[in-house]
């Protein structure tokens, strides 16, 4: 669903779980954000296909935070992809998403989906793709939890930093956090921009009112 130019929403569905990773296009590239629960390359691939977008046009992935349902297709990408494809991510995350350490949530995993991240984001960095990337650190669901803020579309893509229903933001999913008060403060960072539209990978498309919706969920 494109849900504003250059800007697909991305849905699969695992087993009832609906996720929501999103590309960007402009005419020069294509960007990817989260890769789907591992196994899923091929209803990712299929989502792709359906919006116009082939594998060899894919030249970044960026990655909200390491848990297995953003990161599970990594592997699989890169094989595709090869060289050709740079992978940011926070270097808070990083070493987790490069294996270097057990992921802090699926860490029970056996051979849990890797792979190497080019480079490292950091709060306030601005990628210059699809139109202008800002990066917004936005720790508490993970210590290296990023989302990302489109400067063309003014649309917020808030990862796992909060969901929403129905398209009502909800919140922060308490069960799945690890550290409350940063997720607070993290949500706060969202009031100094101009949002009109915000994607959250569990519960997609939220559109109109944000800074209400936000203040209410952090009040
Ligand atoms: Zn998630």
């Amino acid at each position: 669903m494109e849900i504003s130019k250059g800007v697909e929403m991305l849905q699969l569905d695992f087993h009832g779980n609906v996720i929501h990773p999103i590309l960007l296009r402009d005419q020069e590239m294509t960007v990817l954000i989260d890769t789907g629960f591992p196994g899923q390359i091929e209803e990712l691939c299929a989502a792709m296909a359906q919006v116009g977008v082939s594998f060899d046009e894919l030249k970044v992935i960026i990655l909200t935070h390491q848990d297995i349902d953003h990161i599970g297709n990594l592997p699989e990408l890169l094989q595709a992809g090869g060289s050709n494809i740079k992978v940011y991510a926070h270097d808070l995350d990083k070493p987790y998403i490069q294996g270097d350490l057990s992921l802090l949530k699926d860490g029970h995993i056996e051979n849990p989906p890797k792979g190497t991240v080019d480079a490292s984001l950091e709060d306030g960095q601005e990628l210059p793709y699809c139109g202008g990337i800002r990066i917004i650190h936005t720790p508490g669901h993970t210590p290296g939890h990023i989302s990302l803020y489109l400067k063309q579309s003014k649309t917020l893509i808030a990862g796992d930093s909060m969901y929403s229903v129905d398209g009502i933001i909800a919140g922060i999913h308490v069960p799945t956090v690890l550290n409350i008060n940063e997720a607070q403060l993290s949500l706060k960072k969202y009031l100094e921009l101009d949002i009109e539209s915000v994607v959250c990978y569990h519960g997609g498309l939220t559109k109109g009112n944000i800074k209400e919706q936000i203040q209410i969920v952090i009040s």
